[in-house]
């Protein structure tokens, strides 16, 4: 049994997204030896000579479910196109990453002061020490399990959620370093507005991340670019990058980038009923559009529970028969109606693609960025939220 509304997801093109950054890395840390795409702002790192320093490793971000892709397939597949690691946002999400099969090191995000700690051993997850009652905490679990835990320091540059302050880590690193059980692998923080061209917080936070390298132990390995940082700023590649989006084939907004990506995921559904409205008739929950003229509506079985944001009535569009039709009346849980009237001979079983391509020419294409800005959010959220019932098609 398969509902007519699914997601496809192409792990085809998801390994050629990893690949392509792959490569704009390469040439970025090498550009004497390539031509055309040149790299964004460079600038010598620690290391001398930024032509000589190698291409920084990536980790690929899978989290909330690779972003809503369904991590475990997904996982797999960047592990096998090469990613020297993988990171989620807490330890059960590891946790389904291992009993999907994948092997590299993988990453915690999240703050651990009040996990189950187990999760972290048993699975052999790398966690995140972000604050000092982690330290303590993962310091006391590795103590009675008489181990020793690799683990990657973050410290706060200036987005102050998680991270030991950078104006303070004299005073609090000497003990989380001093923990007989706890060794230190990296150093990383995150940028608050690595997507706001021109913000000066991002060179702040540059400025203050090297600073605090400054004081922690060279071997460390460094990290600090998400998609947009990574874009915008090849300063901040240090060791290893940590795209998320971009795998995923969408480039953060505002930025444009000339790495060639590959969209991951398609949303379809079918034309399940069509309907004629008459003068004076609405459509919907709260009667909110009404027909001046006869008009023919397409019903079509996916709502807010399948993640169509409700906003979606002001200005959202899905492709029937290569067409953009508007979405009319209000987003039900399981079902919206488009304005089908244009549609010759439109019936039930009609493909609709939601998000995807409906055809060769640039009008026939929905993408993610273009329902996010219609709705005013992130293309994050679109992909997170598409629904647990709808069904992960992998191609
Ligand atoms: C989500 C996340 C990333 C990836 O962000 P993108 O914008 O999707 O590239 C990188 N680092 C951290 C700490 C994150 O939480």
């Amino acid at each position: 049994m398969i509902r007519s509304t699914v997601a496809r997801i192409d792990l085809a093109a998801l390994q050629s997204n990893f690949r392509a950054i792959r490569a704009f890395l390469d040439r970025g840390a090498n550009p004497s030896g390539s031509r055309g795409g040149s790299p964004p702002h460079r600038a010598s790192v620690r290391g001398g000579d930024p032509a000589e320093r190698p291409a920084p490793q990536i980790i690929a971000v899978v989290k909330a479910n690779a972003y809503g892709h369904g991590s475990e397939r997904v996982g797999v597949a960047l592990e096998q196109a090469g990613a020297t690691m993988l990171a989620c946002a807490d330890i059960e999400e590891g946790i389904v990453l291992r009993h999907a099969g994948v092997t590299r090191p993988i990453l915690i995000f999240g703050a651990l002061s009040v996990s189950d700690l187990d999760g972290l051993f048993e699975y052999n997850l790398t966690p995140t020490i972000s604050t000092p009652s982690a330290a303590r905490a993962v310091q006391a679990a590795a103590v009675r399990r008489r181990i020793v835990c690799g683990y990657h320091l973050k410290i706060d540059t200036g987005m102050h959620r998680l991270g030991f302050r950078h104006d303070n880590l004299r005073r609090t690193l000497p003990e989380l370093l001093g923990s007989p059980n706890l060794r230190l692998e990296a150093v990383y923080t995150h940028f608050a507005t690595a997507d706001i061209p021109g913000h000066r917080l991002f060179d702040d936070q540059r400025l203050r991340f090297e600073e605090a390298l400054a004081q922690i132990d060279p071997r460390a390995q460094r990290h600090a670019a998400n998609s947009a940082a990574l874009l915008r700023d090849s300063r901040v590649w240090y060791d290893i990058v940590r795209p998320g989006l971009l795998l995923y084939g969408v480039v953060p907004p505002p930025l444009a980038s000339t790495i060639p990506l590959q969209p991951v995921m398609s949303l379809t559904s079918r034309v399940v009923a069509v309907k004629g409205l008459r003068p004076g008739e609405s459509v919907g929950y709260g009667a909110r559009f009404t027909a001046t003229e006869p008009r023919t509506i397409a019903v079509v079985p996916a709502g807010y529970a399948d993640g169509l944001d409700l906003r979606l009535e002001q200005g959202g569009h899905v492709l029937i028969r290569g067409r953009r039709v508007p979405i009319v009346g209000a987003v039900s849980m399981d079902m919206i109606t488009v304005d089908a009237t244009d549609l010759e001979g439109v019936a039930p079983g009609d493909e609709v693609v939601i998000i995807g391509r409906q055809g060769s020419e640039p009008w026939q294409q929905i993408d993610v960025r273009e329902i996010a800005a219609t709705i005013g959010t992130v293309p994050y959220e679109i992909v997170c939220r598409i629904g647990a019932r709808i069904e992960r098609q992998y191609t």
